[in-house]
């Protein structure tokens, strides 16, 4: 009961600071600038200039908004801006954990969906993980792919301009088929707007372009809030991560995991963490490392 209570607690915590802000945030929706040529989902924010973030103001801000991560634990993750920015010109903020030794290149991605701020969360603890942990992998932590809907006052899962990035790939026949898959299965709900064209956004364009340059062996996205484990690609797949559970959901035009684990044969471990507003426990975001570690040795030849 007491767990329960915490639980709820930390929830109420994290609504209360999503409203709080939410409320400066008003008027910006539905201003000129919130306008996509095609189809303007009502939920897109003004894609309007924000003062760039700096490694420091980001963790101020997310030490403030994510649930379980101190300024001290994102501090530790030392991320640097990347090359790409964000519809709002903020830096995709990045972090490298490599050994000399390193053979595998692994890049892991937390907040393509801004609203899943757990998924944020597990990505700086695991960077804290993969400083721990010796192994011959090239980590590249991206923990926050769309900071324009996440650090919003009421954080959204699409970026600035209404687009969710997992629907924004360039899966082959996406012309034909996210457009259709939107209207006719999602009933042109605004939160899985894929964009007027593939690769429309920056944020799914620097992504896309770093699978080409930087060529991972390995993609691992972090989502919520349904509690399983998906995979695409060309190997076995991980049976557990922790407390998640293998449960292959399906292919969408235009996803990550269509992208990049089907057509382009890089595997893709889709992470759908259990709640977007509570960050797993110590022991619980731990155990899904160590697996994680473990799958990857066995099926990629990572010791
Ligand atoms: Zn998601």
């Amino acid at each position: 009961m007491r767990v329960l209570q915490r639980s709820l607690a930390t929830l109420t915590l994290a609504l209360g600071a999503v409203g709080a802000v939410g409320t400066g945030q008003a008027a910006s929706v539905g201003s000129p600038g919130a306008v996509v040529s095609g189809s303007p989902p009502p939920g897109a924010a003004a894609a309007t200039a924000r003062t760039p973030l700096t490694p420091l103001s980001l963790c101020e801000q997310l030490a403030r908004r994510l649930p379980n991560v101190s300024r001290a634990v994102c501090a530790r993750a030392q991320l640097v801006p990347g090359a790409a920015t964000s519809v709002q010109g903020q830096p995709l903020l990045q972090r490298d954990v490599s050994a000399v030794s390193a053979r595998l290149r692994v890049l892991v991605l937390g907040g393509i969906h801004g609203d899943e701020l757990s998924s944020t969360a597990l990505v700086l603890h695991w960077i804290g993980a993969a400083m721990e942990t010796p192994s011959n992998i090239h980590w590249r932590f991206v923990p926050l792919m769309n900071p324009d809907g996440m650090l919003q006052g009421k954080p959204t899962r699409t970026n600035a301009r209404g687009v969710d990035l997992n629907r924004n790939f360039p899966t082959p026949g996406w012309d034909k088929e996210a457009p259709t898959y939107w209207a006719k299965r999602t009933r042109s709900d605004p939160r899985r707007y894929p964009g007027p064209r593939p690769l429309s956004e920056p944020e799914s364009r620097w992504l896309h372009d770093e699978m080409e340059r930087w060529k991972p062996d390995l993609i691992v996205s972090v989502h919520a809030p349904y509690g399983v484990l998906d995979f695409d690609g060309p190997t076995v797949a991980p049976e557990r991560l922790g407390r998640l559970y293998l449960d292959q959901v399906g292919i969408f035009p235009g996803s990550l995991g269509n992208y990049g684990g089907v057509h382009k044969k890089v595997p893709v471990v889709t992470i759908e963490l259990p709640s977007a507003l509570r960050t797993p426990q110590e022991a619980e975001i731990r155990q899904m490392w160590l697996d994680l570690l473990r799958w990857t040795a066995e099926r990629l030849g990572a010791g």
